[in-house]
């Protein structure tokens, strides 16, 4: 599913949704795209994939990870808009991703490291309603 146009939020989340069905323990998601493109939403869609109540989901603002459990994984949600460039060591990402959970991260261009097999999720807004979301890696 490498390119999806979306004209809901709703629509949005339901593109994730679908996406998490093929996650496993120690998949990471990066997600990228402005301001206001969805990236947040679309981290809705993969809680709710997962089995997770949607509506935990928040832009994380002070806490850098929010931790949702689900039935089967835990998702980890990391928000890096406010850092500078950030040493994933330092952060310890690839330790909470390989700790039997998901893991998605918006802005990951804040990461000095790749994070080999990740899933992109890129996000482009098209109009105030209109996204276009390009999936592309893992593998
Ligand atoms: P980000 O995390 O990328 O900053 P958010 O998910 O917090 O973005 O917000 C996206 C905003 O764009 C929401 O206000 C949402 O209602 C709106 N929106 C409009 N159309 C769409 C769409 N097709 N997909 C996702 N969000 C959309
Ligand atoms: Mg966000």
């Amino acid at each position: 599913m490498p390119e999806h146009v979306t004209t809901s939020e709703a629509n949005t989340v339901a593109v994730a949704r679908d996406l998490a069905v093929g996650l496993r323990a120690g998949d990471v998601v990066l997600l990228s795209g402005d301001l206001g493109a969805g990236k947040t939403a679309f981290v809705r869609g993969l809680a709710e994939g997962l089995g997770i109540d949607p509506e935990e989901v928040s832009s994380p603002t002070f806490t850098l990870v929010h931790e949702y459990r689900g039935p089967r994984q835990t998702l980890y949600h990391v928000d890096l808009y406010r850092l500078e460039k950030a040493a994933t060591e330092d952060l310890g990402l690839e330790e909470l991703g390989a700790e039997g959970g998901v893991l998605a991260i918006e802005w990951p261009d804040r990461l000095t490291h790749d994070l080999p097999g990740a899933l992109r999720v890129n996000i482009d807004i098209v109009d105030d309603d209109t996204r276009r979301i390009t999936v592309t890696g893992a593998g």
